[in-house]
């Protein structure tokens, strides 16, 4: 790692501190009382605002950022370089069609030509299309040695794409119980070896290669520290949520960043009528039994009150408990680490496949079943793995309007990079060496795949620095009050009923008199860039009031 780079990474956090504020999101507000309002702008604030306003609730918005949208932003992170990078989040796949439909969120969600290539060393790796053709057979063919692998691949999938087509359509209706969502499911035996087997068992009756299984394998563990041999549930629900979204599990491209939806999100609020306030501390909740007393300091630090008939929990559960005085409940630490670059040019790649079909899509790197378990044994001692799985992927092949003009003719492009094993507990110690010591390994690794250093291909911001920026789980949490940096704000929920009493409700409730949660973490099946944990809070409300 070097000086350049590690001053780059500091920079960039500062940088992202002090952004300015959106235009017209600040005080005054209008009332001393409001029907609810929602703690924290995140995308699944934004979303019960939205509806909850359409419906013609008086709403206020809280956010103690400068900007809306918590992990769903796009910013431009190095100075003098006009990219808008999505900073965190940076695919779409849950989110559904209905509440783009509901909200008219002026956003457009675009394909991938490629859904992943896996860098295999000495090889030309493997090549799964987003519509799987001739290339694809080809390139499993190459690396197995035959047909057959890409059959059972495909009929893996098969069954994943019918319990993505069952399973989807209840994620917008109240909470059913395991027995009812079994009962509407063609292939109800993926869903039960889910739920009750290691996912690497499941993955390995279906899948005989070490590398076509890891491909499967690591949509269980993104943001997700798992023993894929444990039949405990994270790497089973992880999994999960990563293959059903919107009925076909695809993950698409934000177009203009992940920050164009969340602020779609923001304006379908703003223009139902809610008031939208950032750099708003929500400092502490008064729950009673007719109404929540919210307590926080506005831009200048000046300490202020209103009443609310309802709150919305828009951040994590750990911060409602703590701002209700409540004891926080054990938080889940995230495991990911995240690079952010721009780059000069794409990287020549070793294997000879062309840079624009190869990061097109995800691009796996050590991501191989024995890599995963090696460096999640690893982790799981309390080492930073030798080897550190993880993934890359390139917007701008999909979407080149993320970049400036300049950068557009100039030929740069983004490239994020999304690391596995890597747990908060790793970079406790030595947050800043210890995050260094990992981008050294995974650029060392990126480059055993490239026939030109990663870092020659980087762009340079306006000081001459390489447009590099890295975020362990500590940085995630520090910059977004994300719980241990977890992505999710703690591990994945199965998108049922947990108990009786759950059935038919919209798994939304707090232990709080009129608090109803909203957020990833906070409902049960809010995870990841969904909107569900907005849309499910407004339906509890509006059903009930
Ligand atoms: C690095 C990274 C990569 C990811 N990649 C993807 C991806 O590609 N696709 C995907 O679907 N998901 C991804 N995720 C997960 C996804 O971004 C989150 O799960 C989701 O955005 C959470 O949304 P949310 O609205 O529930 O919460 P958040 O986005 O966490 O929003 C909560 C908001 O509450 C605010 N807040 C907290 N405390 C207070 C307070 N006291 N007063 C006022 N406001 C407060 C926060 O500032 C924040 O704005 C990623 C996450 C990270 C961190």
């Amino acid at each position: 790692m070097t000086d350049e780079v590690r001053r780059t990474q500091d920079d960039a956090r500062t940088t992202a501190r002090t952004e300015p504020p959106r235009t017209g999101y600040g005080p005054p507000v209008s009332a001393r009382r409001f029907d609810t309002v929602v703690v924290g702008a995140g995308h699944n604030g934004l979303v019960a605002a939205a509806y909850l306003a359409r419906a013609g609730w008086s709403v206020l918005v809280l956010e103690r950022l400068p900007e809306v949208g918590g992990a769903a932003v796009s910013r431009q992170v190095f100075p003098g370089v006009d990219v808008r990078l999505s900073a965190y989040a940076y695919l779409v796949s849950l989110l559904p069609d209905r509440i783009v439909a509901d909200l008219d969120l002026q956003v457009t969600l675009a394909d991938r030509a490629v859904a992943s290539y896996t860098a295999v060393p000495g090889g030309p790796g493997l090549l799964v299309e987003r519509d799987e053709g001739a290339p694809t057979a080809g390139s499993f063919r190459a690396l197995t040695g035959s047909d057959a692998e890409f059959a059972a691949w495909q009929r893996f999938h098969g069954r994943v794409a019918t319990l993505a087509e069952d399973l989807a359509p209840t994620l917008t209706e109240p909470l059913l119980s395991p027995a009812e969502l079994a009962g509407r499911l063609r292939d109800p035996g993926l869903w039960h070896d889910l739920r009750e087997r290691p996912l690497a068992d499941v993955v390995a009756d279906e899948l005989s290669h070490d590398v076509v299984r890891g491909v499967a394998l690591s949509d269980g563990l993104i943001g997700t520290f798992a023993d894929v041999h444990a039949a405990d549930g994270p790497a089973g629900r992880c999994f999960l949520y990563h293959v059903v979204g919107n009925g076909t599990g695809r993950w698409r491209v934000p177009v203009g960043g992940m920050g164009v939806l969340s602020g779609a999100m923001a304006a379908a609020a703003r223009s139902a009528g809610a008031e939208l306030v950032t750099r708003a501390e929500v400092t502490a909740l008064e729950p009673r039994a007719d109404g929540v007393t919210v307590h926080w300091t506005d831009d200048d630090g000046a300490e202020r009150a209103v009443d609310a008939g309802w709150v919305v929990g828009g951040a994590a559960p750990d911060v409602l408990d703590r701002l209700t005085g409540a004891a926080p409940r054990p938080s889940v630490d995230g495991a990911q680490l995240k690079v952010n670059m721009v780059l000069a040019r794409l990287p020549r790649l070793r294997s000879g496949v062309d840079p624009a079909v190869a990061f097109a899509g995800t691009f796996h790197v050590d991501e191989a079943a024995s890599q995963l378990d090696a460096a999640h044994a690893q982790a799981a001692a309390g080492r930073l793995p030798d080897v550190v799985p993880f993934e890359v992927y390139c917007h701008s092949l999909s979407d080149p309007s993320v970049l400036g003009p300049a950068e557009r003719a100039a030929g740069c492009h983004t490239l994020t990079l999304f690391g596995l094993h890597t747990p908060a507990a790793l970079f406790r110690r030595d947050p800043v060496g210890t995050r260094d010591e990992a981008v050294r390994r995974v650029v060392a690794q990126l480059d055993a795949h490239l026939a030109e250093p990663l870092l020659d291909c980087l762009a340079r911001d306006a000081d001459g620095r390489p447009c590099l920026q890295a975020a362990s789980p500590l940085d995630v949490e520090d910059s977004l009050a994300m719980p241990g940096g977890h992505i999710f704000h703690g591990d994945l929920s199965w998108p049922v009923a947990a108990a009786p009493d759950e059935v038919g409700a919209w798994g939304v409730a707090t232990p709080y008199p009129r608090v109803v949660a909203a957020s990833s973490g906070g409902t049960v099946r809010g995870g990841a860039v969904s909107g569900l944990g907005g849309y499910a809070a407004a339906r509890h409300l509006l059903d009930r009031c």
